[in-house]
């Protein structure tokens, strides 16, 4: 009974259904979203290094790209996540071969976009940024305010529960995914690719000469287009369909010198991909 009262006293309408109803309940569903969410923190910027497109390129990509973050270190805050590369591919096929399923694949992406962290880590560290592993992330606003940066590994912490793809056995969620998934939960104020092609075309600009630039795009667009690749993870813009915060993503040459910048300041470089 004392319980009872408390309920009605304490719970507002929409917690009186939620503690009395189902959560699988389509209309009891829908009043969770009037309450506007908070942007947690709403001027930091969440940066993707490529694996493959990127770090794996070594010295002659990876040096310029520390100097601007260096460059831009108190004008701009930044979570780095890093991508994974050739050697999770290498790990995947291997892991393909010996039959291994997704969700295992999933833990050896995991630990290869975990060594481009350190890496990225090991150069930052002088200027006092760490690496934060996903049970440190609870402190990742404190390094944030004191070192205006901090490096993370791109792939989401699923690891074994990460979902089966609708085709093959590739786990459908990584670096682009993880790294996302933070930029729309944490409410940031960008989330920037930075890979080694101008940005989105028509086709994969490696493969075909004549694919076409495209400076901006809808989600909804590029998925009626129904390209034969792209340039970020599938999964992104399926999630970007639903995205409360993050509601556009910018892919940059980061090989180009300056670019990063830009983009960071809010400059159209790059293709800019947006939810509506
Ligand atoms: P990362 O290492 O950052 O995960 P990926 O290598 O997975 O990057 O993806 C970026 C690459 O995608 C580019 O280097 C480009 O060759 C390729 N790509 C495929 N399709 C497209 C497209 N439609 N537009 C641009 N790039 C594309
Ligand atoms: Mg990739």
């Amino acid at each position: 009974m004392k319980s009872h009262s408390m309920q009605s006293e304490l719970l507002t309408e929409l917690g009186k259904h939620l503690v009395t109803g189902s959560l699988t309940d389509d209309s009891i569903l829908a009043e969770t979203g009037k309450t506007d969410s908070v942007s947690i923190l709403p001027d930091s910027n969440v940066i993707k290094i490529g694996g493959q497109s990127f770090i794996d390129r070594g010295r002659a990509a990876v040096f310029p790209i520390i100097d601007e973050v260096v460059e831009n270190l108190g004008r701009h805050d930044m979570i780095i996540g890093t991508g994974a590369g050739t050697r999770a591919r290498h790990a995947y096929s291997v892991g393909l071969d010996l039959g291994l399923p997704t969700g295992v694949l999933s833990v050896l992406g995991t630990f290869v976009s975990m060594q481009n962290a350190r890496m990225i880590h090991y150069l930052l560290a002088k200027h006092g940024i760490p690496f934060i592993e996903p049970a440190q992330f609870p402190q990742l606003p404190l390094y944030l305010a004191e070192r205006r940066a901090c490096i993370f590994f791109g792939m989401p912490p699923y690891t074994f529960w990460q979902k089966n793809p609708a085709v093959g056995r590739i786990p459908p969620h990584r670096t682009d995914t993880g790294s996302y998934l933070v930029s729309e939960v944490f409410g940031s104020r960008s989330m920037i690719y930075i890979k080694d092609e101008k940005g989105l075309f028509t086709a994969d600009p490696k493969k075909d000469k004549n694919a076409k630039f495209i400076p901006e795009i809808t989600v909804n667009e590029l998925i009626e287009m129904d390209l034969q690749d792209v340039v970020v993870e599938r999964a992104v813009l399926e999630l970007m369909q639903n995205a409360v915060r993050r509601r556009s993503i910018q892919v940059i040459n980061g090989l180009e010198k300056g670019n990063l910048t830009r983009a960071l300041e809010g400059e159209k470089v790059g293709t800019i991909i947006t939810a509506d």
